[in-house]
């Protein structure tokens, strides 16, 4: 092995002698980017609970002028060495990331560097964040590109990036939600124990079922089926279904050929078509779904559902015989525009992290169900929760905005348990009054749901 000479950082010559060593090829910056271990760990960790989240109070962020901050700074400081000027510098720029180089222009030297933001392993925590907070308002990547360009920040990240961030956003949104069902379930059975509200033995807790559509023309191509708990009005399971695959679509042409029979083969377990029939059926296909996990995902079993529609989900629960010691019954709901202001509200979250304006992926509606799931259950610490799986530092403004958006939520809520108990209480033809001064009063038109 040859010998070679290396130069340390205050440029004298010293020469060692190498050992062969492997070396890994240094991470192209996309590379650096699409780190995704820090939250499968993360995951992996957290064990299905829902942890308290703590926050650093000297933790935040700031948008500044970057030349005119730093040049000003530059006039007032002098290196400690050798009283040279000081000049700050930019480098390993990735996204709205880098870092802040403090030079000494006489001795020549890199005196200091700072990442702009927290490292998540290779990763700048800010283009994380920035996807994450995106996401949120239901925007990709085209969005992003857009408030860079307008807000005369640096160019955005790339397409490379974007998707696995999107990947340990699915991740950290999945066992969140997860986590927020489960606790709600645990809380259903506790709430139907206390308020003996099942009138019943306690074999199994009252449930309702909801569906929404994503459509494109006339057809649906996205249905998210829920179950809430009747007591809690909380969701404790829900199914995604699609009817549409981008990538199958982009495929059709070639059908046929052997190009497409090989392509096909290799596709069949990343296809995100997981139901063919009807919508009607995609409801209640995804009810079976989630009965017959119930045993399984939470140890109990779904004794009453709620039928107001008159669909076929409940003959097909019945049908399906989800429990082989117990029979699922149907149950009348008193509390209907409650529970229909519920899931209106679930359902519209839902489609504002994916509009139905935004291209077509199975992926996004998946993380936008998580998110409105736990939000919807748990307030706005579920997104605090999610940040802590993604790596995101969750600093004072963060935590703050999150505890005052939930005790909004929560001085809400109980206006509106109050007014279910009402509710529940008066008769049909007071139920109807009030629907209809709801709808005066709101503007909402539920169409042919609520024209009963
Ligand atoms: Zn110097
Ligand atoms: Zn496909």
């Amino acid at each position: 092995m040859v010998k070679r000479t290396s130069i340390d950082r205050k440029g004298s010559r010293s020469d060692k002698s190498f050992r062969p060593k492997k070396r890994k090829p240094p991470l192209r910056p996309n590379q650096m980017e699409s780190e995704t271990t820090y939250t499968s760990s993360a995951a992996k960790k957290s064990s299905g609970q829902l942890h308290e989240v703590s926050y650093d109070p000297n933790f935040s962020y700031c948008i500044l002028q970057f030349t005119a901050v730093f040049a000003a700074i530059s006039d007032c400081v002098v290196c400690r060495t050798c009283g040279g000027d000081i000049k700050f510098l930019k480098s390993s720029s990735r996204g709205l990331g880098f870092k802040l180089n403090v030079f000494c222009t006489k001795c020549d030297d890199n005196i200091q560097s700072v990442p702009s933001s927290p490292l998540i392993n290779t990763a700048y925590e800010i283009n994380r964040r920035f996807t994450f907070a995106m996401r949120l308002l239901g925007k990709g990547l085209k969005a992003m590109q857009l408030f860079c360009g307008v807000m005369d920040l640096p160019s955005c990240i790339a397409k490379a990036t974007f998707d696995p961030i999107m990947k340990n956003i699915e991740e950290a949104s999945t066992v969140v939600a997860k986590a927020s069902m489960k606790a709600a379930a645990a809380e259903e059975v506790q709430e139907s124990a206390n308020q003996d509200k099942l009138e019943s033995s306690q074999n199994g807790i009252v449930v309702s079922g909801d569906s929404t559509w994503k459509k494109r023309g006339l057809s649906s191509f996205f249905g998210v089926a829920t179950l809430i708990g009747y007591i809690t009005g909380k969701v404790i399971d829900f199914v995604v279904k699609s009817k549409y695959c981008e990538a199958c679509e982009d495929h059709e042409k070639q059908e046929g050929t052997t190009e497409y029979e090989s392509w096909l083969e290799s596709h069949q377990q990343d296809c995100e078509v997981n139901h063919t029939g009807s919508s009607g059926e995609m409801e209640a296909d995804s009810a079976v779904e989630m009965f017959q996990r119930s045993l399984e995902n939470y140890g109990i079993k779904y004794e009453y559902y709620i039928d107001d529609a008159e669909t076929k989900t409940f003959s097909s629960i019945m049908n399906a015989q989800p429990y082989e010691d117990l029979e699922v019954k149907k149950k009348e709901c008193a509390g209907h525009v409650h529970k229909q202001n519920n899931n209106e509200s679930l359902n519209s979250k839902i489609w504002k992290i994916a509009p139905k304006c935004t291209p077509d992926s199975k992926r996004i509606v998946d993380v936008a169900t998580n998110i409105a799931v736990c939000t919807f259950n748990d307030g706005a610490e579920a997104l605090l929760r999610m940040e802590r799986l993604l790596g995101i530092t969750i600093g004072y403004e963060g935590y703050h905005y999150c505890l005052g958006t939930n005790a909004n939520r929560l001085k809400h809520a109980r206006i509106e348990a109050t007014n279910a108990t009402k509710e529940a209480r008066a008769s049909c033809r007071l139920e109807r009054n009030k629907q209809q001064l709801f709808i005066e009063k709101e503007g909402v038109q539920y169409g042919a749901e609520m024209g009963d």
